[in-house]
């Protein structure tokens, strides 16, 4: 099985890697012999610092910047990436709101960020991946896609549109050897979530919620999207896949 996990050669963007859940991923990967481009969303972040970690351990990265609700940054990231065989969209932004109270702005900065930059560079990069007859498109979703979540209206709907996006992409794609997965995170423990679980009653009320009686941490999505990204998960394409302790039943 080793050899159907090695990544060596192959070459993975991860968006939203300077920390977190995308952080993880990309150390996975980098670890399983990958080149992986590190991105955030501005150069001030903490992107160096992960690909020196990254570099430390003996692994190979570099760093790119680019604000994905900005379309001319989007398409300078495809055009200084060129091509990838791995893609991971991972970067998103959430805003606690009532359906009510919400922009139209921050609707559109939501929506671009969490949706359609994942359309852009899906359509950056599928042509690549098709000409080399492999690939491996992984979206991040959320247990929010699957239940209503309070004040997170928005946040929940460009994850569950993105569900579906993935899936028509498994469909389209399936015949050119490239694979699209969705991975659902439920609580990962990350910068995004430790100010609102500072709090210890509403962390607990949280924790009610995860049958598994524990938040997650990176090496729970990391496992799953190193699977999805190597040889050992080629059969696997159009999955949506709860990483969450059983919190999405
Ligand atoms: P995080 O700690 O908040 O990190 C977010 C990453 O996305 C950072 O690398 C950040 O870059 C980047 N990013 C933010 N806005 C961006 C923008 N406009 N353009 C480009 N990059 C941008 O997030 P996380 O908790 O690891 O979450 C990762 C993914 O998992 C997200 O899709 C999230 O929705 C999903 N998820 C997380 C949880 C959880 O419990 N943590 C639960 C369900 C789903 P900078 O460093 O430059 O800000």
């Amino acid at each position: 099985m080793k050899e159907l996990f090695d990544l060596k050669g192959r070459r993975a963007l991860v968006t939203g890697s300077s920390r977190g859940i995308g952080k993880g991923i990309a150390m996975a990967l980098a670890d399983a012999g990958a080149d992986v481009i590190i991105h955030a969303s501005s150069e001030g972040s903490r992107m160096s610092e992960t690909v020196a970690e990254i570099e430390a351990a003996g692994g190979k990265a570099v760093g790119i910047a680019a604000d994905l609700s900005d379309d001319v940054q989007i398409d300078e990231l495809i055009k200084k990436v060129e091509h990838v065989d791995i893609l991971i969209l991972n970067a998103s932004i959430q805003s606690y709101q009532n359906v009510e109270n919400f922009s139209s702005e921050e609707f559109q900065r939501e929506y671009k960020v969490n949706l359609e930059s994942t359309f852009k560079l899906i359509q950056g990069f599928v042509p690549s991946m098709k000409d080399r007859g492999r690939g491996r498109i992984i979206t991040i979703g959320s247990v929010n896609q699957y239940k209503p979540a309070y004040r997170l209206s928005i946040y929940s709907t460009t994850k569950a549109a993105q569900v579906n996006l993935m899936m028509n992409c498994a469909k389209e794609y399936a015949s050119f050897g490239i694979t699209v997965n969705n991975i659902a995170p439920g609580v990962i423990l990350t910068d995004r979530n430790s100010g609102i679980l500072a709090d210890e009653g509403f962390r607990q009320k949280i924790l009610e919620m995860v049958p598994a009686g524990r938040f997650g941490d990176l090496t729970d999505c990391a496992g799953l999207a190193l699977l999805l990204s190597s040889d050992a998960g080629s059969y696997i394409t159009g999955t949506d896949i709860p990483v969450a302790g059983g919190m999405q039943l």
